[in-house]
């Protein structure tokens, strides 16, 4: 049994960590995937897996998002991962980091949502996937001001947009994972100076006692693709941090 069978799935960020680990998970749960990053290097590790075609995407370019959805959709599933981490409290973050920080982690997925949509609704069925995290509308964490607005923001867009298609066969939902094995947490634990100090601080943050592998997560985006009676919820995957 292959839960997404037939399904066409649109991944952005997918050239590292979460994200492809989940092209991979929706390509070996029956679909077929366009796995899109900005970066081509990291796309080309994932050359030759079944089921999965890649395209360079900038998410913050709207004419290009616009132009691969019109030429590798129309899509049954979308599964925006694409997202940045900042550092800061309100008082020391960088305003243009903010404004980055926005446009990234939240008006890039109002742009790849409006651009597959249209063609979900003509078919009454859709299934979006928001990548938010614990640090959110569930959480506060020290030192992540932009971070835990924009991703408080993705909670919000996931759920108004269910809300608005919920009759339509549209399901939104978000994923808010704790901290997770990935690329960019390597360099944010190598940017603190104290790597194995950086390390164990993350660890610690999850009653669990370890991080989070990105495909224990990509596990959770094959279950909300595939699933038909959940919208608007915002499944946290936190290794027990939010208990
Ligand atoms: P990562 O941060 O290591 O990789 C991010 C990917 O995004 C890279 O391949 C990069 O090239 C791509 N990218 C950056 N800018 C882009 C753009 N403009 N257009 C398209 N792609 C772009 O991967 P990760 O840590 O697995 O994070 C993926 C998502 O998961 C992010 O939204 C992040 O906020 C979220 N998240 C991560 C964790 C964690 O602990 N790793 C926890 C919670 C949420």
């Amino acid at each position: 049994y292959l839960p997404l069978d037939k399904k066409h799935v649109l991944v952005t960020a997918a050239g590292q960590g979460i994200g492809r680990a989940s092209a991979i998970a929706f390509a070996r749960a029956g679909a077929t995937v366009v796995a899109t990053d900005i970066n081509t290097e990291a796309l080309a590790t994932l050359e030759g897996e079944t089921g999965i075609v890649t395209r360079q995407l900038d998410v913050l370019n709207d004419d290009a998002v616009k132009a691969v959805v019109a030429e590798t959709g129309p899509f049954d599933v979308l599964f925006n991962c694409a997202g940045v981490v900042h550092g800061g409290t309100i008082m020391d973050m960088a305003d243009k980091d903010f404004d980055f920080a926005l446009n990234l982690n939240v008006r890039a997925m109002i742009r790849t949502i409006r651009a597959v949509l249209p063609a979900m609704l003509e078919r009454g069925d859709g299934s979006i996937i928001n990548m938010a995290s614990v640090a959110s509308s569930i959480k506060g964490v020290p030192n992540r001001f932009a971070y835990t607005v924009t991703k408080a923001a993705v909670v919000g867009l996931t759920k108004s947009v269910a809300a608005d298609y919920v009759t339509q066969g549209i399901r939104c939902n978000a994923i808010c994972p704790g901290t997770v094995e990935s690329p960019s947490l390597q360099d944010r634990m190598r940017a603190q100076g104290d790597y194995d100090a950086a390390r164990a601080a993350f660890i610690a943050r999850q009653p669990m006692g370890r991080l989070g592998t990105p495909e224990e997560i990509a596990d959770l985006a094959v279950y909300i693709a595939g699933a038909t009676y959940t919208s608007g919820q915002a499944f946290a995957i936190d290794g027990g941090w939010t208990i």
